[in-house]
């Protein structure tokens, strides 16, 4: 696997059965992993049309994973029903930590990326305008174009200790 990528489903906190088709793995609002239909490896070739469609134009080799929420995000001071919360991230952190030490996958920007940094590198992909993730409402004083930076930083932390 050479790359891991960071979404948001837009759906409630908890996964539902898309969410499981679209996912490898699903991270719910209070921090419990699930796990989704398709297997990183199954995203190795996505041409025989069994694998986890996550990020347009950008899937094979990708693992995909989403925390559940943001239904009816609109922006920074109306983040819907289903915000992001401080445990779901942590466990994120973690886990996203665990995944780049089992597949030797570096924690840089090139690796490691929200789907919004990947729509604003491939421009010409559908994954082009992705808004996930551009707000983390437990920690609102970053702002969108630090958010995958700060999200690396944790991943790191988590991976030395
Ligand atoms: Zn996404």
């Amino acid at each position: 696997m050479k790359r891991i990528i960071i979404h948001w489903t837009a759906g409630t906190g908890s996964p539902n059965s898309v969410d499981k088709q679209h996912y490898h793995y699903l991270i719910d609002s209070k921090g419990k992993i699930h796990n989704g239909i398709f297997t990183p490896e199954d995203n190795l070739n996505c041409y025989d049309g069994r694998y986890a469609a996550h990020t347009g134009g950008g899937n094979t080799g990708s693992i995909g994973v989403a925390m559940c929420g943001m239904c009816g995000f609109k922006g920074a001071d109306n983040v819907g029903k289903y915000p992001l919360t401080r445990v779901q991230c942590e466990s994120m952190f973690k886990f996203v930590a665990e995944l780049a030490k089992k597949y030797a996958i570096a924690v840089t920007s090139n690796n490691v990326m929200t789907h919004y940094e990947f729509g604003l590198k491939n421009p010409k992909t559908s994954s082009a305008g992705k808004i996930d993730i551009i707000h983390l409402p437990p920690f609102p004083g970053v702002p969108k174009d630090k958010i995958g930076d700060f999200i690396r930083n944790k991943i790191r932390w988590y991976l030395g200790k």
